[in-house]
């Protein structure tokens, strides 16, 4: 273990939504006992004309404002020269053209020095400073936000709590929904009956071989039910021709 705590950097435009959600709970406390830091840059201060704007119309028309590269650039450039800022860490902007955000590429972001997260509002940024920043457009999911910070807080979120330290017990996060490619078992606690409702009688007779095994056919039953895409993507898995024939293998990938 480095004793350089996690290190994320966001560039906002509303550096005041900083820390928000993650100033309470998990996160805020990991974050008082300095297990990681946050620091929101505000993209406005790369402003350079007197009204400090940061956006101009679209090229070619249409709707709404763009974010334009060269101050894009000029804030990427000044959080990078920060004496603390580290050569390898992850460049993300918050796009929903981005990859999918998944549970494997947070623990490989929670595993690094901590990304700079750069958010878009208004219809986006100039495409040129996506190429020239070498930025890695990183989606939480198939809807559009008016802005990346919510979703930048998504993604810190899920790699705060893999800091080690942060949760109570290693083993909750090995063990949960994405972990090994399925959905978490269901869970249970007192009362032992709700609303006629017993808790599954396994659970209660403290055979840990018996309580695993059906925890794991649980976890199986629900994945193949709910996400027949991920049951169809875990590794080693026998082939599921009704669902490998609607969906050929992605080969626009990589
Ligand atoms: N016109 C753009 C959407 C802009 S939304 C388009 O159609 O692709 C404004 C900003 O919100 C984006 O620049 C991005 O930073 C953020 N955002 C919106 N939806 C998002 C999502 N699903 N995932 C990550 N960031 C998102």
């Amino acid at each position: 273990m480095t004793n350089t705590p996690w290190r994320s950097t966001v560039l906002t435009l509303f550096p005041e939504m900083f820390p928000g959600p993650l100033g309470v709970s998990l996160a805020g406390k990991a974050l008082s006992a300095g297990l990681w830091t946050l620091e929101a840059r505000d993209i406005r201060d790369s402003a350079t004309d007197r009204h400090r704007s940061v956006d101009d119309t679209p090229a070619g028309g249409g709707p709404g404002m763009v974010l334009r590269a060269d101050i894009l650039a000029a804030a990427i450039d000044a959080a990078d020269a920060v004496p603390s800022a580290t050569e390898d860490r992850a460049r993300l902007l918050m796009s929903p053209r981005g990859r999918p955000l998944t549970q494997a590429r947070i623990a490989e972001l929670a595993g690094g020095p901590g990304p700079l997260i750069i958010c878009g509002r208004f219809e986006g940024v100039d495409e040129r400073v996506i190429g020239a920043r070498r930025l890695e457009e990183v989606s939480i999911g198939d809807y559009v936000l008016s802005g990346g910070e919510l979703a930048a807080m998504v993604l810190i979120d899920a790699c705060v709590r893999l800091l080690p330290g942060v949760m109570g017990k290693q083993e909750s996060g090995a063990d949960e929904s994405f972990s090994d490619g399925l959905l978490e078992y269901p869970q249970y606690t007192r009362p032992q009956s709700f609303e006629g409702q017993p808790i599954p009688e396994i659970l209660l007779s403290g055979d840990h071989a018996k309580v695993a095994a059906w925890r794991r056919a649980e976890a199986e039953a629900l994945t193949r039910s709910r996400r027949p895409d991920l049951w169809a993507a875990r590794p080693n898995q026998a082939p599921i021709p009704k669902f490998r024939q609607n969906r050929p293998k992605d080969t626009t990938d990589g």
